[in-house]
């Protein structure tokens, strides 16, 4: 019955849109005395992030560790691929291409 129960602790990583710095809960923030095992969510209203200063709503929840890379941002940002038009598909799909061509044939005509 004395079994740890650990606290229900949202382990969720918090990447910095700005700079790409990732706020690790585990970690905590020991430059500015964050403990580790502080949420993201716990932090101070006016932390910021240590790389680039940029406030808490800068930051983008990129899901616990272990979880697939990117997965919660890919469902609202992604690349924009996801939120081309067809017609913008193909020019991407077809430029690719042509460029791929010009690059065989650079490559042939250099030997
Ligand atoms: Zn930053």
């Amino acid at each position: 019955m004395t079994a740890e129960t650990p606290d229900v602790a949202p382990l969720d990583r918090f990447e910095c849109r700005a700079c790409g710095y990732i706020y690790e809960p585990a970690k905590g923030d020991e430059n500015r005395s964050i403990p580790p095992g502080t949420a993201f969510a716990d932090l101070p209203l006016n932390w910021r992030c240590p790389v680039c200063s940029a406030p808490k709503k800068q930051f983008s929840n990129i899901g616990p560790v272990g979880s697939p890379s990117g997965f919660k941002e890919n469902l609202n940002y992604g690349f924009g691929v996801n939120r081309l038009t067809p017609g913008q598909k193909n020019i991407l799909i077809f430029g690719g291409l042509a460029l791929a061509v010009l690059f065989l044939l650079s490559f042939y005509n250099v030997r």
